[in-house]
């Protein structure tokens, strides 16, 4: 059942594999077992190393992934081709012995945690978000001999995915119950089931000479920029990578015709940690204040001192803001087409915004749902002519312009939207599974009200050099007011308030 092209790629992996490994499968009669069952097979018979059983496992169809002799808990329920090719890949060459490419206090910190966790993941083969989270719980059950997990193709397992109420994906239990939704990277999953570093982790750091608010592509350029200065450098990030780990393919960051953005990401965290820079990750920072140094507040309580702060706190996605939004959010209001379009198969959605992202967003989800209904707010749509072209050529789109949307309607998930016609002040209702919000960013700012100059929209205001109307304090990328919000745009000023810092302390 593999393609050609995926099969050599295996077979050269699969030399890498340093010890026996059993795959236990679990399969009937359905289509979904047979190709399961062909694809164990096949990667069989590509090496000496794997031998496959046929069992009885807690899902059909599903496999598993062990070691001799040792169930490692590792199992795949559902096909893990698509974005989950790399998470097989892994799965077969970790289970044999290869190191997971994370980095040790990770290992030794999941090795040491004690009791029992048993993980399903719920995703969609497209999902781009998904694979970083199967790919993490598996290196956590290889690790550690308590913990288990299990991908589940939520297009294999509808019955599951609808009694479970699951609407965006990734979607992870632990121990049958909820635990987190949307993409999570290893230290991030981590953390829900260890203990956060409290205030007292902090309190010893010396001040930092330039001190990061932010770790997407203006924060990581910006912290190696200063320290390559040699100065103390220091980054305090919510989710280290920022948009680009939401972003699929990016084709305009200059040098490399083709990335995608957790590939970007990765290499961001390894370029800074290829220098002396103290990484806090997972740490949202929510006050500033200039003194003699400038401090900054953490939501733990600890307080960081720094001689100067460059804040690249970037930006969301921007909510609707009408009831029910958040209320459905992750039952029907969702704001990834890549990743849970496919969730939505057959059925009717709504995009709210008529721009790029929502005109993308609509002629994607095209191709997987029964209708999409438009709802732009102004008279016209704002995306590219191109766009909008090929939106209007598809059958199962309805457009609708000047079109306020009033409520999202649900019960325990969405089953509705109503929006107020403009023109006429008439209210519709139409009926539907499920809301993709695409109006654009809103900048993270509101924690600097009343001490950064900002302009309406809340960018912060900056001088050529970066600087803000506090002398220290420097900013950069899509929390600006740049007129312009890419990846490259965002790095260039990252370097700019980088040396703008530089500049002010060798000055001051
Ligand atoms: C779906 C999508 C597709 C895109 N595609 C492209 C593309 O193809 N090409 C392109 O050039 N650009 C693209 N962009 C835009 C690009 O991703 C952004 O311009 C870029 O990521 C901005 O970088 P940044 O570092 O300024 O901010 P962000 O990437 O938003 O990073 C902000 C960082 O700050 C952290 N943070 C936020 N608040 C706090 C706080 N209070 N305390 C601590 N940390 C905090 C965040 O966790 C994150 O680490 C896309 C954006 C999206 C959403």
């Amino acid at each position: 059942m593999l393609e050609a092209e995926i099969k050599q790629q295996l077979e050269q992996y699969l030399q890498l594999l340093e010890n026996d490994i059993v795959l236990k499968v679990s399969v009937s009669d359905d289509n979904v077992s047979k190709e399961m069952l062909s694809l164990v097979n096949e990667i069989a018979d590509m090496s000496s190393k794997i031998t496959v059983e046929q069992v009885e496992l807690y899902r059909t169809p599903s496999f598993s992934v062990n070691r001799v002799g040792e169930d490692t808990g590792v199992t795949f329920a559902g096909i893990p081709l698509g974005h989950e090719f790399t998470s097989l890949v892994l799965a077969l060459l970790q289970v044999s012995g290869r190191a997971p490419k994370v980095d040790q206090s990770a290992i030794d910190q999941i090795k040491s945690i004690e009791g029992e966790f048993h993980f399903e993941s719920y995703v969609s083969l497209s999902c781009h978000n998904c694979p970083d989270v199967v790919q993490a719980l598996n290196v956590m059950s290889v690790l550690n001999p308590g913990i288990t997990h299990t991908m589940i193709d939520g297009a294999a397992f509808k019955h599951e995915v609808e009694s479970r109420d699951v609407m965006a994906v990734p979607t992870v239990y632990l121990n049958g119950e909820f635990l987190t939704s949307g993409r999570a990277s290893l230290e991030e999953l981590l953390a829900k089931i260890t203990d956060a570093p409290d205030a007292s982790h902090f309190e010893d750091k010396d001040p930092f000479d330039v001190l990061v608010v932010g770790g997407g592509p203006a924060g990581s350029s910006a912290a190696i920029y200063a320290a390559r200065k040699g100065i103390r450098t220091g980054i305090v990030a919510e989710r280290f990578g920022g948009q680009i780990m939401d972003t699929l393919s990016i084709e305009n960051f200059i040098s490399q015709k083709y990335t995608e953005g957790p590939k970007l990401a990765a290499s961001l965290e390894e370029h800074v940690k290829e220098y002396n820079i103290d990484v806090m990750n997972l740490q949202r920072a929510k006050r500033l204040e200039k003194k003699d140094l400038v401090e900054l507040e953490l939501e733990n309580g600890a307080v960081l001192k720094s001689k100067s702060v460059i804040i690249s706190t970037g930006a969301r996605w921007r909510n609707v803001g009408v009831p029910g939004e958040a209320e459905f959010k992750n039952k029907g209001v969702a704001y990834c087409p890549h990743c849970d379009g496919p969730l939505f198969e057959g059925r009717d959605v709504a995009v709210i915004g008529g721009g790029n992202s929502g005109i993308e967003a609509a002629i994607d989800l095209a191709g997987i749902v029964k209708h999409v209904t438009v709802l732009e707010f102004m008279p016209e749509l704002k995306a590219d002519e191109v766009l909008q072209e090929r939106l209007y050529s598809l059958p199962n789109v309805t457009v609708v312009k000047n079109a306020q949307t009033k409520e999202i309607i649900g019960d325990d998930k969405v089953n509705g939207i109503t929006y107020i016609d403009r023109d006429t002040e008439e209210e519709h209702h139409v009926e539907l599974a499920g809301v993709f919000v695409q109006i654009g960013l809103v900048p993270n700012t509101e924690w600097l009200d009343g001490v950064i100059e900002r302009n309406r929209f809340g960018e912060i205001l900056v001088d050529r050099h970066g600087a803000t109307n506090v002398p220290g304090v420097f900013a950069a990328g899509d929390c600006t007011d740049s007129a312009y919000k890419q990846i490259i745009i965002s790095m260039g000023s990252g370097a700019t308030a980088a040396l703008g810092a530089f500049d002010h302390l060798i000055r001051n």
